[in-house]
């Protein structure tokens, strides 16, 4: 385990088995659909790679890059497109791939965007969902695990831009933290 994660909250195994299921599930969906996997960088990267190859379909990929202003552990629900997707949606079944929803705001801003654009449908599929801190109301369709109100790292999630490349998802210990605020 790296030094700085105080628990792995989801193992490598547990994410790998659970990734094997929602792409059974959404091969199932989708099938004879145009399905289209929108990956919200850089934190979907991981799980869009093994997700998109667990889904047994022919699908296309695209990608959409947003920062949402606020400090490095709290969103504040005002987003800014940094990059946007390359074609028209309007003939596909867009599939939103995100790494996590917290308050909903970023994917809330992200779901009225792309509704303006025509697709044929518009589902949500996150990997992790903190429940309890939702303040704009998402649905989401698909979802991996439910976790607790901690800030987590790992599996594309980052910490000023670091533990992305850790296989597991890991809760970072306070003291990395108290580190940064010095
Ligand atoms: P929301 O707009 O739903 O509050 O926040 C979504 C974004 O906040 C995520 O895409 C992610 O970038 C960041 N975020 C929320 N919770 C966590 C967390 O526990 N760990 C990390 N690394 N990022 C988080």
């Amino acid at each position: 385990m790296h030094q700085d994660i105080e628990e792995i909250l989801i193992s490598e195994d547990q994410l790998q088995a659970k990734i094997k299921h929602l792409g059974e599930q959404i091969t199932q969906d989708y099938d004879g659909k145009n399905l289209l996997l929108l990956g919200t960088l850089k934190g979907a990267v991981p799980f869009i790679a093994d997700l998109a190859r667990a889904i047994h379909l022919p699908l296309e990929l695209d990608y959409m890059a947003v920062a949402s202003y606020g400090n490095s552990t709290q969103s504040s629900g005002i987003v800014r497109i940094v990059k946007d997707m390359e074609g028209p949606i309007e003939q596909k079944h867009v599939l939103i791939i995100e790494d996590i929803i917290d308050s909903g705001r970023t994917l809330h801003y992200l779901t009225d965007l792309l509704r303006r654009r025509n697709p044929l449908s518009l589902k949500v599929c996150s990997l992790l969902n903190k429940e309890h801190t939702r303040v704009q109301n998402v649905p989401v369709d698909y979802y991996g695990f439910t976790i607790p109100d901690k800030f987590v790292v790992g599996y594309g999630l980052d910490y000023a831009q670091l533990y992305r490349n850790l296989p597991y998802i890991g809760i970072l210990k306070p003291s990395v933290y108290a580190d940064d605020s010095k």
